[in-house]
């Protein structure tokens, strides 16, 4: 790393103790960073990188709730305004009892960066809580998003913030979120939140989104070499809402998908994923992949174990943070692997980021390959800014030229930085510069 850097990634570092996701994420981008501060003296000048990593405005607050057995139960709340040098801080809330503020540091400065990758005006936030929704029932599940936004809504709106969902926070929690916003100010604010239903403002494409333009992305990075998703063979971790689309449009390009996981497990299905029936057990049932593996018959369910033991020519991790490790990507690489779009945000350690890049096959880092999901949330900020809804037919179109705009910055930064290919590189040093421009012309705030 860059010595000029490295003295302010300490302080960070020490600024911000026990926070080892916020740090892995800073020291990633950090490192990416050395050749555009050659350029840009003017960015170290005006201590650019110090405000970048010290969010505007941070939010902890307590959830109180009762459970349907009537006892009382209390959650810790998040938010973290990040930056907004492009627009209102945007990003979304995840419910999971991993959840503490290194983690949504982490998340909402990767979303930084993200966002301004996607050319949209949407500056960088996210937010959540250790509440875990598994087992809930729904009206346990309402009554804390009840209470979760009954501190929140003073926080956010149109202009300041506007969150959407993120693991955990699908549209049933958009809808409860976005019921008591509405009751409590009592403002039909559609663009305060995203990923809202169909017929009360939500966008179309928003729920393919993610899982579709992390396709999309690899897509284009394997037309560099020639190369596309017909006739791949496909490993996707993770059966939620990321990677279930995702599986559906690598297959709708002519891949076979032969494996997904859960936290419990991963399925191999040789024949290709069953998206009706992974749907119909996931999103309709609420259920797990053993449910799918059973109903399916004829397919492999393996409990526990890792989902990247299962050789594949391209990988999709749409899990989760560090799910991807040295050892696991150097198996995948040995197996024959081509390709790595990460839908998820960070699924890839250092150490495998570092085996995938040493092999020299392609690797779309999250902040471009998932920035899909976003990019469709400013869409439908545009369609509720003008009290609108597209087609189905135009959101696709501009998510697919968004997502072929971000594999084209990320590319063209590399290659104007001397290394080409490498979209770690292109998508840091890419989404840095725009945010550090507008900070610069901002002045000192
Ligand atoms: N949580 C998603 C992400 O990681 C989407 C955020 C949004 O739509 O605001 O980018």
């Amino acid at each position: 790393m860059d010595a000029r850097l490295e003295a302010i990634r300490d302080t960070v570092l020490a600024r911000n103790p026990g926070e080892a996701e916020f740090h892995q994420a800073v020291v990633e981008v950090f490192e990416s960073l050395g050749p555009v501060h050659d350029r840009h003296p003017e960015f170290l000048e005006a201590a650019i990188l110090e405000r970048l990593c010290e969010p505007e405005r941070q939010i902890i607050f307590r959830v109180p709730w009762t459970d349907d057995a009537g006892r009382v139960q209390i959650n810790r709340g998040f938010r973290v305004e990040f930056n907004s040098a492009l627009g209102p801080y945007k990003g979304g809330l995840r419910f999971h009892p991993s959840v503490y503020l290194g983690i949504v540091k982490f998340l909402g400065f990767e979303q930084i960066f993200k966002n301004a990758l996607t050319g949209m005006p949407i500056g960088g936030g996210k937010g959540g809580s250790d509440f875990d929704p598994r087992g809930r029932s729904d009206a346990e599940v309402m009554r804390f998003c009840q209470s979760f936004m009954t501190e929140l809504y003073r926080h956010i709106g149109e202009y300041t913030d506007v969150p959407a969902g993120d693991i955990g926070v699908g549209g049933r929690e958009i809808g409860y979120l976005f019921g008591q916003y509405k009751r409590i100010t009592n403002r039909y604010e559609s663009g305060v939140l995203t990923g809202k239903g169909i017929s009360w403002g939500g966008s179309l494409v928003r729920p393919e989104a993610t899982g579709f333009g992390t396709v999309i992305f690899t897509q284009e990075m394997l037309k560099t070499r020639g190369s596309s998703f017909d006739g791949q063979r496909v490993v996707v971790s993770g059966s939620g809402n990321v990677a279930i689309n995702a599986i559906a449009k690598a297959q709708s390009l002519g891949a076979t998908v032969v494996a997904c996981s859960d936290s419990s497990g991963y399925v191999v299905d040789e024949a290709g994923i069953d998206v009706g029936l992974l749907r119909e057990v996931k999103e309709v049932e609420r259920g797990r992949l053993k449910d799918y593996a059973e109903r399916r018959g004829g397919v492999a369910y393996v409990e526990g174990g890792s989902v990247w033991d299962v050789d594949a020519t391209v990988a999709l991790p749409c899990a989760t943070q560090n799910e991807l490790d040295g050892d696991a990507a150097a198996r995948l690489v040995r197996g024959g692997l081509l390709a790595v779009g990460e839908g998820a945000n960070m699924p890839s350690t250092r150490d495998a980021v570092a085996v995938f890049q040493d092999a020299g096959l392609l690797f779309g880092p999250g902040k471009a390959a998932n920035a899909g999901g976003v990019a469709t949330s400013a869409l439908e900020m545009q369609q509720n800014a003008s009290r609108d809804s597209w087609s189905f037919e135009h959101t696709e179109e501009r998510l697919t030229e968004i997502m072929v705009g971000i594999h084209h910055r990320c590319a063209s930064t590399a290659d104007e930085y001397g290394q080409p290919g490498n979209y770690v590189l292109g998508a840091n040093i890419g989404g840095f510069v725009k945010v550090a421009d507008a900070m610069l012309a901002q002045g000192l705030i």
